[in-house]
């Protein structure tokens, strides 16, 4: 009995943590279609199973690519203290100040989405669908990161307050648990940004503020509940998991006064601004009328390779854990 008891903590406590979970990725990148004008529904909508399937392939690359953990998080706190005046939030004034490679180690997220950002507009002006449907997806993936408290904060997974397993628990147990049930998604519609650096790191700076309350919640409930009470063995896809018990996840997103729900329909409200916004700057294209419409040999093998490396692989670079 010791041993498997063993063995499923051991599973609980490796597992890799992803960013928001692919359950809450998915969810964020489809919902976030729903928000578009007629103009872009009429690409985004039949295509909505690839632009929620393909959230998360930014996760998958992290097994492939060494450079591509950093663009899901920064640690703005190795940088002082909120709103951190120190750091500039123009990257070429970043990398000045503190290089590129203290930056890339500490975490890009905000620059990334600029970058992102960027090709997506591009890909509209170009009217190439192909790279539409995959930037959009995958803009949408760090879009979601940056409102995670826990991926602007160096004690990412609890680990230097002795909360490891923190993170999933915030953005995959709880969401898988409660939102399709309780939570409401049908959010008005998509806004046009007028300035999307400011933007996202307003975001950034929230999701800064709300990390301590995230970690010293827990820190709290913890204290409140015996452990058996605290963890469940539940049985997913034949194998018994050890996992924060319901009535625990419960408590907690109580306490936290639905925070998970509210970070998750603001990110499903940037999302779709931010692919609005793009397309709007490139001068609102036709998108009935796109070329370039199914993916190269290429792609299609790029798609195969990231899938596969996230089943057999192991995470390069920094994992949550
Ligand atoms: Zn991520």
């Amino acid at each position: 009995m010791k041993k498997i008891i063993l063995a499923t903590s051991l599973l609980f406590f490796s597992l890799p943590v992803f960013s928001w979970g692919f359950f809450a990725h998915k969810k964020i990148n489809y919902y976030a279609v729903f928000l578009l004008p007629p103009e872009m529904l009429v690409l985004y909508k039949p295509n909505i199973d690839f632009i929620s399937e393909h959230s998360v392939d930014p996760d998958k690359r992290r097994y492939v690519l060494q450079e591509e953990g950093p663009r899901h998080y920064i640690d703005i706190d190795h940088y002082g203290t909120h709103p951190f005046p120190e750091l500039p939030r123009k990257w070429e004034d970043a990398i000045d100040k503190f290089s590129q490679d203290s930056i890339r180690s500490y975490g890009m997220v905000p620059w990334w989405i600029e970058i992102m950002q960027h090709r997506l507009t591009k890909a509209f002006i170009e009217k190439d669908q192909s790279k539409i449907l995959k930037l959009s997806a995958e803009l949408g993936h760090y879009i979601a990161d940056a409102h995670v408290p826990l991926h602007a904060s160096m004690n990412h997974n609890g680990q230097l307050t002795n909360q490891q397993g923190i993170h999933g628990f915030w953005e995959s147990r709880i969401p898988e648990l409660l939102a399709d049930k309780e939570w409401d998604f049908f959010i008005g519609r998509a806004q046009y940004i007028s300035n999307v650096q400011e933007f996202i790191w307003e975001r950034v700076l929230e999701s800064a503020a709300q990390a301590d309350t995230v970690l010293k919640i827990e820190k709290e409930l913890s204290r409140s509940f015996a452990s058996d009470n605290k963890y469940a063995f539940e049985e997913r896809n034949g194998i018994i998991t050890k996992q924060y018990s319901s009535t625990y996840s419960i408590s907690y997103n109580d306490k936290l006064n639905n925070m998970i729900e509210r970070r998750m329909r603001q990110s499903i409200y940037a999302v779709s601004s931010f692919w609005y916004t793009a397309w709007v700057n490139a001068g609102q294209p036709d998108l009935k009328y796109l070329t370039n419409k199914n993916f190269s040999e290429e792609e299609l093998q790029e798609f195969e390779k990231l899938n596969q490396s996230w089943r057999n692989g192991a995470m390069k670079g920094r994992n949550e854990d």
